[in-house]
Formats: structure tokens, sequence, C-alpha cells
């Protein structure tokens, strides 16, 4: 089996432990340097499904503003957040908007919602 080790800075916290995450056949074998569970968990799914928090905006009608800044609940799969801005950017939500109202719903089936960063009153 081949064997493949990927040097990670974990990103968890201020402390910015950095380590390496051994892997074999497509699985986590080995980690070093990761000091808390944390950390352990984000170097291993950042080596093996990586996933990123999504920020963007969609379109307001009737409001003080035009757009609303938008933002997944949780990490979404590195390979689909291209597809989640494609499809936030076909919404256009109506006047008001209350922050943290949920814009998306289980966005393309990946079981994330997108929810409102802020609240946009009507014009
Ligand atoms: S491994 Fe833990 S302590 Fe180290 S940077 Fe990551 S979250 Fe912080």
């Amino acid at each position: 089996m081949t064997r493949h080790v990927h040097a990670i800075q974990c990103i968890g916290c201020p402390v910015g432990c950095g380590g390496e995450v051994v892997i074999e056949a497509g699985a986590v074998i080995e980690m070093r340097g990761f000091t808390c569970d944390k950390g352990q968990a984000y170097a291993a799914d950042e080596v093996v499904a990586p996933k990123r928090m999504v920020t963007t905006t969609v379109r307001v009608d009737g409001g003080t503003l035009p757009l609303l800044p938008v933002v997944s609940e949780r990490p979404v799969p590195k390979d689909a957040i291209f597809d989640c801005i494609r499809l936030l950017r076909s919404v256009v939500v109506q006047a008001p908007v209350e922050a943290d109202a949920i814009i998306v719903a289980d966005a393309l089936g990946l079981g994330v919602n997108f929810r409102a960063a802020c609240s946009i009153a009507e014009a």
C-alpha cells in the first residue's frame, strides 16, 4: 500500500498547531502534532474530505439594501462550494429580512442551511 503524508496547519484556534496526517488506501492511519480532538478532526477532514464555510450574498427585493449577506450554518464540502454559490446567485428574497433567517434550507441536499447574516428593513 502507498502511504501519503500530508502536512496540515490547524486553523481550529489561535495556537496554530502544525502536524502531519498519514493516509493509506484513502483512510487516516496516523496523525502527529495536533494537540486536541478538535484539531485531529479538522486535520483528518482536511485531508480526506475538505470543507469550508461559505459566505456570499443574495439579491433583496424592496429592501433598504440591494444585497443580503448569507452564510452557511456549517462547513460545505469544498467540491460543492461553487454549486452553492451558483444556487444562491439565483435567489431573491423579499424585504424585510430578519438576521439569522433561513434563506436556503438544505442547499443542494447537503443538509446545510444558509442563513441571513444581518437584518434588512423594508424600503
Ligand atoms: S490542534 Fe487544537 S490546540 Fe492546536 S491549533 Fe488545532 S484546535 Fe488549536
